[in-house]
């Protein structure tokens, strides 16, 4: 059935796809492992599950790009979906959330859903991080979830398009799955690429060759804004990795970066002179689930570490967001975690 919501949104939140867009090459190189691959393993959540949500709605541009899942075969990527569907959730309804700019998956997503009662589609804006498990659920379902929940106590299971084929594979075709696509890309890489690679395959491995060969760089799994960074690249691909990226370092901050774009991409450095807050109230404005960030900054730097939560702190999905756009490169998001992590000490 076709219930396609446009324009729903939330506040804040930062289109990355449209002022930093990246391109793959798309010959994809297969990288096995040294050892024996793990393999992927679907577990059927304990709880009932009510809602499927779907993801066809990356919003970071060094994201897996759907095309490459999709391979221009929306329909039948929808009738796997759809035997997934039936074999294990028979009760549950699902939602497509697709970015309503890719003109080709909206389309035939549209189409199907004519005749499909089972689903329902929204085209949505790829707004960094519409994606996000609390707002997906909010936007979606108008269900409240915390950040860290795991989404199926309340009955939502979020499947990505990589997820969904996997499952079919192993668990409808009977198929092993020991490999995933993953998206390499960043100014420290020579080019921008998907490849498929093997689980249990290390770091070190995928980016011999792929490194540029001057300058030092950080590697960041799942996105520079939110995803970790990673120093022992010993360690190993597992299903959970959806992209790597690698910056080069910079030894500097870059002052005002929203006004050169070219900028504002990645200017995750450490390094460089302390800087003051400017009260311009950026993070304000961009944060998607309406905090005030600079609130935990002004704390923390009182010694007052404490008193951020009594900003809301909990409410935070740690979406890098408000690190991203500080025009004094503050290390916001680290902050953040620091006042959370009071919690846990106790
Ligand atoms: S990291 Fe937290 S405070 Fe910063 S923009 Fe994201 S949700 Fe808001
Ligand atoms: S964006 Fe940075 S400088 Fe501006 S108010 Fe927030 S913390 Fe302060």
């Amino acid at each position: 059935m076709l219930k396609e919501k446009e324009n729903i949104g939330f506040k804040g939140g930062f289109n990355l796809l449209d002022t930093h867009p990246l391109r793959f090459c798309n010959i994809i190189e297969r990288i096995s492992s040294d050892g024996i691959p793990e393999v992927f393993k679907f577990r059927v959540p304990d709880q009932k599950i009510q809602h499927v949500i779907v993801n066809l709605c990356p919003t970071e541009p060094w994201a897996l790009p759907n095309w490459v899942i999709l391979e221009h075969k929306t329909a039948a990527f929808l009738n796997k979906l759809k035997e997934i569907k039936t074999r294990y959730f028979p009760e549950a309804k699902c939602y497509i959330a697709i970015n309503k700019k890719e003109d080709e998956p909206v389309s035939a997503v549209k189409d199907y859903a004519c005749n499909a009662e089972w689903m329902k589609v929204f085209a949505v804006d790829a707004k960094y991080p519409q994606d996000d498990p609390v707002i997906l659920s909010k936007v979606v379902l108008d269900i409240e979830m915390d950040f860290g929940q795991d989404t199926t106590t309340q009955g939502v299971l979020i499947l990505d398009a990589q997820t969904v084929l996997a499952i079919y594979e192993n668990c409808m075709l009977g198929n092993k799955v020991d490999s995933r696509f993953i998206a390499l890309s960043g100014t420290g890489l020579k080019e921008n690429e998907i490849i498929n690679v093997q689980l249990g395959t290390s770091l070190e491995k995928i980016l011999r060759n792929r490194i540029k060969e001057s300058g030092k760089y950080r590697v960041f799994v799942n996105g520079p804004l939110h995803g970790r960074e990673i120093t022992d690249l010993s360690q190993k691909m597992d299903w959970s990795i959806n992209n790597v990226v690698v910056l080069e370092e910079l030894d500097q901050k870059v002052m005002f970066p929203m006004f050169k774009s070219d900028e504002l991409v990645l200017t995750t450095n450490m390094l460089g002179e302390l800087r003051r807050c400017v009260y311009c109230n950026f993070c304000d404005d961009i944060c998607p689930v309406d905090l005030e960030p600079a609130l935990y900054y002004h704390s923390y730097k009182r010694g007052e570490k404490h008193k951020a939560r009594l900003y809301n702190l909990a409410k935070c999905i740690e979406c890098g967001l408000c690190s991203f756009i500080c025009p004094s490169k503050l290390e916001l998001l680290q902050i953040i975690k620091e006042c959370k992590a009071l919690d846990k000490q106790k």
